[in-house]
């Protein structure tokens, strides 16, 4: 199945929106992705019109490789910002050939972890999806992204069971005899 987005041209978007995404692409330069040729760099905005930034960082078994979300997430944490309202995201492959038309959305896990600083700000972050000559973009609020999340209000629904050790049935494991 084709994924369809919605897309607009870059111009109509906002002028500090577009700001953001001209920093995304600055800092995407930086990628250090020799495994993908896949570019990607992020610019998060908070509440107070702070921005911080990210790129992604390859590793040689693959699996370690850190997204830009993740990057620049961690960067705003670091900076002991919570209240995150914005993310810019624009991506490019740059080898063996140069791509730059597609927009680039955050990846499934990138996703829970922007969910999860939608929680600490309580309130909706704004997604900015680009594709690499910043000409398109898509924007949409993580919720729409990540439909059903998982949270801690999912998980804090499991709190009125009794913990595992007084449960009637027992842990599981802790029925097993050792002979
Ligand atoms: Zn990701």
């Amino acid at each position: 199945m084709e994924l369809h987005i919605e897309t607009l041209p870059f111009s109509a978007l906002p002028n500090a929106d577009r700001k953001l995404c001209e920093r995304a692409l600055e800092v995407a330069s930086r990628a250090y992705a020799p495994y993908s040729g896949f570019a990607v760099g992020v610019a998060v905005r908070t509440a107070s019109g702070k921005v911080f930034v990210g790129a992604n960082l390859e590793n040689a078994s693959y699996g370690l490789s850190i997204c830009a979300e993740v990057a620049a997430l961690t960067e705003a944490n670091t900076h002991g910002a919570d209240d995150i309202e914005t993310i810019a995201v624009v991506g490019y492959k740059y080898a063996p050939i140069f791509d730059h038309q597609a927009i680039v959305t955050p990846c499934g896990r990138c996703r829970q972890l922007i969910w999860e600083a939608r929680c600490r700000a309580r309130s909706d972050i704004k997604v900015i999806c680009c594709n690499g000559d910043l000409t398109s973009a898509a924007v949409f609020s993580i919720a729409e992204l990540l439909p059903a999340a998982f949270d801690v209000v999912a998980l804090r629904q499991f709190d009125d069971h009794p913990p595992a050790e007084t449960h009637p049935h027992s842990h599981p494991l802790k029925q097993r005899r050792v002979s």
